[in-house]
């Protein structure tokens, strides 16, 4: 069992390898991300994390906040149409309809949410509307399209021709056939970049970042499953699920399957754990850990991952499978990594 003792130990005997030869240490440490104390810093999951970081990080390096700096990250992945897990372009759902879910939650504890939400390109930054303009916290469906488009938000059409075609090909089939970590090229490099048609993907850009001034804010958008059923909801749009930050402790995102990740209350428990004392690296493993008791047929063919960042600046991540990736960028780097360890 961890406990704040071993973790300060580990701590102190890190820093002091670290004094005596950067690389031979580095090596023996199982999580040398966590040594990075490097303030602003953005990190996001899987490889499109690298683009949104640069987004993120043109507002963090000229002491923008961290909540600007997120919602502008995650824009890059929303508007790109190759990307068929996030914003425009990603596969549908079931019936066709390209239903999008996205969070946003900032230093001081207020959050905003839109779930279901279609024809609008940028999810997030009607999350932020939702969280600044409302006395709520989620809007969802017509009615989080209604008031995007009160707010000036343009209806357009998301599904692209290369998602309609997979969605048509899919449901020759209709057979639920998740391909793990499909973004992931650096794990494999023979990932397929573009689905087969009877496959279904799922991968969602979560962003954690801390500015200047050393303040906290996280950002989740995606388009969910494909091929979900028609008013499903992942984790993604629900605080503490998909997302959570608090100011005192850090920020924690997931990206994965979004059903276990809710049972498990996944990004409010890595956070919680982080405030105990766990370093991001083993709250996260923590996180995964639950789901894989609670239902481990289930945990053996699916992929959750978690990132998290605590106050310090230090990073780490965990998932179920190996492939997932996360992307740090600070002023000294801009990197994409897998973490040290998965389960399986
Ligand atoms: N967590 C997302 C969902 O369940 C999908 C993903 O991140 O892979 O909708």
């Amino acid at each position: 069992m961890f406990n704040r003792r071993k973790f300060i130990k580990a701590s102190a005997l890190s820093a002091s390898l670290l004094a005596i030869d950067r690389a031979s240490a580095a090596a023996m440490i199982p999580n040398p991300s966590s040594l990075e104390t490097v303030k602003p810093i953005v990190i996001s999951t899987w490889d499109f994390g690298i683009a949104a970081n640069q987004a993120a990080w043109k507002v963090l390096s000229t002491g923008g906040r961290a909540l600007d700096a997120v919602e502008k990250g995650v824009h890059v992945p929303e508007a790109d149409p190759k990307n068929q897990s996030v914003g425009y372009g990603g596969l549908p759902d079931r019936d066709g309809h390209v239903t999008l879910d996205a969070c946003i939650m900032d230093d001081l504890g207020n959050c905003g949410a839109v779930a279901g939400l279609e024809h609008i390109m940028h999810p997030i930054s009607v999350a932020r509307l939702v969280m600044e303009k409302t006395p709520h916290v989620m809007l969802v469906g017509d009615g989080a399209l209604q008031f995007a488009l009160e707010n000036g938000f343009k209806k357009q059409n998301l599904l692209t021709k290369e998602s309609e075609k997979a969605w048509k090909e899919w449901l020759k089939t209709a057979k639920y056939a998740p391909v793990m970590n499909i973004e992931n090229k650096l794990y494999d490099k023979a990932a397929p970049t573009k689905l087969p048609g009877n496959q279904y993907n799922h991968d969602t850009i979560g962003m954690l970042a801390i500015d200047a001034k050393g303040n906290i804010s996280g950002a989740c958008t995606t388009s969910g499953m494909a091929y979900k059923l028609h008013g499903r909801v992942g984790d993604s749009p629900i605080i503490g699920a998909g997302l959570y930050v608090d100011n005192e402790v850090g920020g924690a995102t997931s990206t994965g399957v979004g059903e276990e990740v809710i049972r498990n209350v996944g990004s409010f428990l890595v956070v919680e754990l982080m405030r105990q004392g766990y370093a991001p690296e083993d709250a996260c493993k923590e996180a995964v850990m639950r789901i894989i008791k609670k239902k481990p047929e289930i945990a053996k063919g699916i992929q959750v991952g978690f990132l998290a960042l605590n106050k310090k600046g230090e990073y780490g991540a965990y998932a179920i499978q190996k492939g997932f990736s996360y992307a740090v960028c600070t002023s000294q780097k801009n990197d994409l990594l897998i973490p040290g360890k998965s389960y399986y």
